[in-house]
């Protein structure tokens, strides 16, 4: 088992492989920088959201401006702050004009997602808004009917408690909205304090046998009159 400055190591080197990543050649042609995500990379809480915006690709940090404010006001109620958690969105490069990602894009940027959860090893993690809670479910039902609903899922390579909330930008001109999105963040230090689920067997790449090395006929010796050798 890899301990937390290995993972920390590991996920430092999946950032520095995204950070010039073209696997979108649209997203990578536009975008100023990939926006990884940032925090702590041994953080029991994790929040996903789902692409970044203007001012997150133009700083390279997820959630900044208004909605980053209140998702700071928000952990500090609870008694955290981003330095205890860890922030990242689906995608890691800005979809032009803020447009929804594209299925391929997701596909594309999937392993990303999946390698920060393997790394980081949270034990819950919360979907921001609908678009991440849709995606990470593999379900199409909205985060009106889900939001403050735990539950247990596997994504990709680990098993968490998802927890979706509001989008916190989807909150911040809706007063009655904000505290719902305040009453969810209250059901988080209860939702840490248990214990980690157990996690599925690591899947074990089969040893690779290498071939044998090909036999070659040698030819038969034939012998050689002219010169007389074989
Ligand atoms: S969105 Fe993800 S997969 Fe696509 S270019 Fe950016 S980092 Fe690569």
């Amino acid at each position: 088992m890899a301990s937390a400055s290995e993972r920390r190591e590991e996920l430092k080197a999946v950032f520095h492989e995204a950070s010039s990543c073209v696997r979108c050649p649209q997203l990578a042609a536009g975008r100023t920088t990939v926006v990884f995500g940032s925090g702590n990379a041994d953080a029991d809480l994790m929040f996903v959201g789902e692409a970044p915006g203007a001012n997150e690709d133009k700083q390279g940090v997820p959630f900044v401006g208004q909605a980053g404010k209140l998702l700071d006001t928000l952990l500090g109620e609870i008694g955290l702050t981003r330095g205890d958690v860890f922030v990242c969105n689906v995608l890691k490069c800005r979809p032009p004009g803020n447009r929804d990602p594209l299925p391929q894009e997701i596909d594309n940027c999937q392993d990303y997602l999946f390698r920060q959860l393997e790394l980081i090893e949270p034990k819950v993690v919360c979907t921001l808004g609908n678009f991440a809670t849709k995606l990470l479910r593999g379900d199409p039902t909205g985060i009106t009917r889900l939001h403050g609903r735990v539950e247990e899922r596997l994504i990709g390579p680990r098993r968490v408690r998802l927890y979706p909330i509001y989008h916190p930008a989807a909150a911040l001109y809706t007063p009655a909205m904000a505290e719902i999105l305040r009453a969810d963040f209250r059901r988080l230090p209860e939702l840490l304090a248990l214990p980690v689920l157990d996690q599925p067997e690591p899947i074990v790449e089969p040893e690779v046998v290498p071939d044998p090395e090909p036999v070659i006929d040698e030819p038969d010796l034939v012998y050689d009159e002219q010169l007389g050798l074989f």
